[in-house]
């Protein structure tokens, strides 16, 4: 399993059915090791990983009521009596969940603070986790590397603003995303903006850490702003390789949204 990050706590990748990308984190606290996993695709994959470490499942950190994402919350509570945080909008559609969080909830790991982003678009619900004294991000399916989430339950409006709360965040932000969609979603990106050269070199790179299969995940934020459209919606060089000049920032992330879905 590739380790993405160390620093007072480590996390590490957890590829699970197929294209989802789960993470494991682990830190400590008055000296014992604390597990985490953020979203539960696979329970197996997880409980193997955690026993092979030899660290127990403290605690399920939920991003959004998807399958993907929720399903094995029964089998590892059954497992590890873990306990299971998700977003207060979805409590009733998250199995087994004990705490509902909200913009002004925060979740405490150790010394480090994680403040809770609310991001509806791809569902009403979704959350994000951030901690500014780590400097990562967990996103579940708002944001991808090169993408983002399909509108199932909000507005193109709603989606735009999620990201622009997104957008805000620090440069060196590191976003944990929970697909490996990058290589798709760069040549959408490129069939928007061919001579975009910043995509151009970063689908270099990502072509060839799949190549070894490594992941493209987690990205930044300072990334994402140059080479992610939907990021974009309100750059004047995106409206202007569109030929959409005269339209809203709004206009611009549901036209590019709906030109995904058929992608
Ligand atoms: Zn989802």
């Amino acid at each position: 399993m590739v380790k993405a990050f160390s620093k007072g706590i480590e996390i590490f990748l957890i590829p699970c059915l197929g294209d989802n990308q789960n993470y494991a984190i682990v830190g400590r606290e008055s000296s014992q090791n604390i597990g985490f996993t953020v979203d539960s695709p696979d329970p197996q994959v997880i409980t193997k990983f955690f026993e092979s470490k030899n660290w127990n499942l403290d605690v399920i950190l939920n991003t959004h009521h998807h399958w993907d994402h929720v399903d094995g919350n029964p089998q590892l509570k059954n497992r590890w009596n873990c306990k299971i945080y998700g977003p207060e909008y979805e409590e009733k559609r998250i199995k087994k969940i004990d705490f509902s969080l909200n913009e002004s909830s925060t979740y405490q790991l150790g010394k480090h603070k994680f403040e809770i982003i609310h991001l509806p678009g791809h569902t009403l619900g979704h959350i994000a986790y951030y901690s500014e004294t780590l400097g990562v991000l967990f996103v579940g399916d708002t944001l991808f590397s090169a993408g983002c989430g399909r509108l199932f339950e909000g507005t193109p409006d709603q989606m735009w603003e999620s990201l622009k709360k997104l957008r805000t965040l620090p440069d060196e932000t590191l976003v944990f995303c929970a697909h490996e969609y990058t290589l798709n979603n760069i040549e959408f990106a490129l069939s928007l903006e061919p001579n975009r050269q910043s995509l151009l070199n970063f689908q270099n790179v990502s072509q060839e850490k799949r190549s070894k299969s490594l992941p493209t995940v987690p990205t930044t934020i300072g990334v994402e702003k140059e080479i992610n459209p939907f990021l974009r919606a309100d750059d004047i060089e995106l409206k202007k390789n569109l030929n959409m000049t005269e339209n809203s920032d709004v206009e611009i992330f549901a036209h590019i949204r709906k030109s995904k879905d058929t992608f």
